[in-house]
């Protein structure tokens, strides 16, 4: 196939772990005979440096001709200052508006080598392979009505409303469904539905979208037993369901139980263009090393392969150059541990490449 893919490394280490994710998409157009077109644009604090916005407006133009978005990071210390309205981190929000991102997908899976570095019982977490999608765009970080209002007595009231409609629901329950029939064909819906009314229609419109998918098995769970089962028994999970909150918070919780930061790839997906990033930060620390671990950004590209593209043969061989390259003892600093091979960002994309070819 022919596609284009916007390609903004922003800040911080994504300056560093996109090239390499460039390099192994590169390798998989040559193997697989399809031809990738970069687009380069400026993206976050680096964009504020160049034109004094965020978010570019040719930035936004080249993601919308795209056909996906490869994204690094963005922020950093240096933008700290700035009015919220000129912050590096606008930049994602503008993007996710824009492009319409209403599904985010955040796979926590553990690569088996790693599971001794973990700090958690390796009976826990021993093949753990979840899907946590979280609806973006809806729920209590929007519903009306918002804000903080003063009270005669002196006092203040702080409101936020959650609000879901049927057509919000179906649609991220669509995406979770399909989503599932290329896994292990199990959705799990999470909500709070003997609490929240939200919840209750939630939880009445994921099971009727589960009519048009009755090859995929669907059970619900209410949010606080999902918090717990996830260090308890993360195993039973492969697509979790979540609204915007329950997923914000539960996709950082499934995605510790695997460890590393740097390994973590994520995806947004709307109605056209879907963007691909790890879910790490800009990682100021460590940037401009050569330290930093690319491989949640090489999975990031995979997941883009995947889910934009529809090539499942070429996101898999990726995913197991990822696999290889960690079973011959490659670690950047972050998974490093007694006995292994301790190599840079730029040796562990190279050693990717070498792998996949
Ligand atoms: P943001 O607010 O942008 O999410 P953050 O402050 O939450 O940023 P990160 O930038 O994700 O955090 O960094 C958190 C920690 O994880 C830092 O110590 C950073 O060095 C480490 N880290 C992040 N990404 C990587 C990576 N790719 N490789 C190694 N370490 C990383
Ligand atoms: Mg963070």
């Amino acid at each position: 196939m022919k596609a284009k893919i916007a390609v903004l490394a922003g800040d911080g280490v994504g300056r560093e772990i996109v090239p390499e994710a460039v390099k192994v998409l590169k390798v998989v157009a040559e193997k697989f005979g399809h031809t990738f077109d970069f687009a380069y644009g400026d993206v976050g604090g680096q964009a504020i440096d160049k034109v004094g916005v965020p978010l570019p407006q040719d930035t936004l133009a080249l993601a919308k001709q795209s056909d996906a978005v490869l994204l690094g990071a963005v922020g950093g210390p240096k933008w700290e200052g700035l009015e919220y309205s000129l912050r590096p981190e606008r930049a994602l929000l503008g993007l996710r508006e824009q492009l319409g991102l209403f599904a985010n997908l955040r796979p926590a899976k553990l690569y088996e080598v790693l599971a001794d570095a973990s700090t958690l019982k390796k009976e826990v977490i021993e093949g753990i392979d979840i899907l946590v999608i979280r609806e973006l765009t809806g729920g209590i970080y929007f519903g009306k009505p918002k804000g903080i209002e003063a009270l005669p007595n002196g006092g203040e009231r702080g409101v936020n409303t959650e609000v879901y409609t049927t057509e919000e629901i179906r649609r991220i329950a669509k995406v979770a469904f399909e989503a599932a029939r290329r896994r292990r064909k199990k959705v799990t819906s999470v909500d709070k539905a003997n609490v929240l009314e939200s919840s209750e229609l939630w939880r009445r419109v994921v099971i009727a979208v589960q009519k048009d998918f009755p090859d995929v098995e669907l059970n619900h769970i209410y949010v606080d037993n999902a918090a717990m089962q996830l260090v308890r028994n993360p195993r039973q999970f492969d697509v979790m369901l979540c609204n915007n909150i329950f997923g914000d918070i539960l996709s950082d919780e499934a995605a510790m139980l695997t460890g590393s930061i740097g390994m973590l790839p994520s995806a947004s997906i709307g109605a056209q263009v879907g963007l691909f990033e790890p879910i790490h930060g800009s990682a100021p620390d460590i940037a401009g090393k050569n330290i930093a671990n690319p491989i949640a950004t090489i999975a990031s590209a995979a997941m883009l392969l995947s889910y934009a593209f529809k090539l499942d043969r070429e996101a898999h061989a990726i995913e197991e150059a990822i696999v290889k390259t960690l079973d011959l003892g490659y670690r950047t600093k972050d998974i490093h541990s007694a006995g292994s091979r301790l190599v840079g960002t730029t040796d562990m994309g190279e050693a990717v490449v070498r792998n996949l070819k």
